[in-house]
């Protein structure tokens, strides 16, 4: 067996308090009862799944590591994992990615980096605006059902410049040339909505387009919707900060403190604001 193979058991019991601990501590503070620089065990581990013989990881464990991957580097504590020669040799016959993220082109916000992730760990989907279209869709299903992950992340981020380019187009009404145009025409609906809320457009957009993205994935694909239904995948969205590196889950619209708990770990939600 491959030494670094995940451990679902150590990881529920170390990742998952990690994350929780670490979050609610707030970034830069250490784990409590260990030092900053003492790995916790497993915690970094591929949470690997799918043909292997071995059962996909529980998607709230993959979530789980994906977050404490991310404390680790806003706190300048990466560890870079599974990015040497014989990760690439060992993935050479196959991947099991533990996470589909749909993220954003924006040369910041690279998953792997900021959730301190390696080779084979994250099957990436980047677009500008991460939206969900026919082509995305095929991209994350395919995953799932190839590889077995069981774990979704639409990853938006402060500062959009897909976001900010779709308020400039509704406010002011200047669309963008050539085919930056069908990026703004996808989001012109999503974002508009926002435009009515208090405080910052392009905030408040960021948030309205990822939380309907999550509904896209699952409202349009049924493969998806089973998967979530019989707890097989998890599909959350995420919001990155520019400033700090942190990555905070963004609540489903109307979403309850009890239900989201049961999909976030303790203190994920909201972020140091407490903004949904
Ligand atoms: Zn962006």
């Amino acid at each position: 067996m491959d030494p670094q193979r995940w451990n679902r058991r150590s990881l529920l019991t170390s990742a998952g308090l990690l994350a929780a601990t670490t979050l609610a501590a707030g970034p830069g503070a250490p784990a409590q009862g260990r030092p900053t620089g003492d790995p916790a065990p497993g915690a970094d581990g591929p949470p690997t799944g799918g043909d292997d013989g071995q059962p996909p990881p529980d998607p709230h464990v993959a979530l789980a590591a994906l977050l404490a991957g991310n404390r680790r580097f806003a706190r300048g504590e990466a560890r870079r994992p599974r990015q040497d020669l014989a990760t690439l040799r060992r993935l050479a016959a196959g991947q099991h990615p533990s996470t589909v993220v749909l993220g954003c082109a924006d040369s910041r916000v690279p998953p792997e980096i900021l959730f301190d992730q390696g080779l084979g760990d994250v099957f990436d989907n980047r677009l500008a605006g991460n939206v969900v279209d026919d082509l995305v869709l095929g991209s994350v299903e395919y995953a799932v059902r190839a590889f077995g992950s069981p774990l979704v992340v639409v990853l938006g981020h402060e500062r959009c410049g897909a976001i900010a380019a779709t308020v400039t187009a509704i406010t002011r009404g200047e669309d963008p040339p050539d085919h930056v145009g069908a990026i703004v025409a996808a989001l012109r609906p999503v974002v508009a909505p926002a435009l009515v809320l208090p405080g910052d457009p392009v905030e408040n957009g960021c948030r309205a387009n990822v939380r309907a993205q999550v509904r896209a994935l699952r409202e349009r694909s049924p493969l998806l919707a089973d998967r979530v239904d019989r707890g097989r995948l998890l599909i959350v969205g995420a919001r990155y900060d520019l400033d700090d590196g942190l990555v905070t889950l963004v609540r489903p619209a109307g979403s309850t403190g009890a239900a989201w708990g049961a999909a976030a770990p303790a203190g994920a939600a909201g972020g140091r604001t407490g903004r949904p």
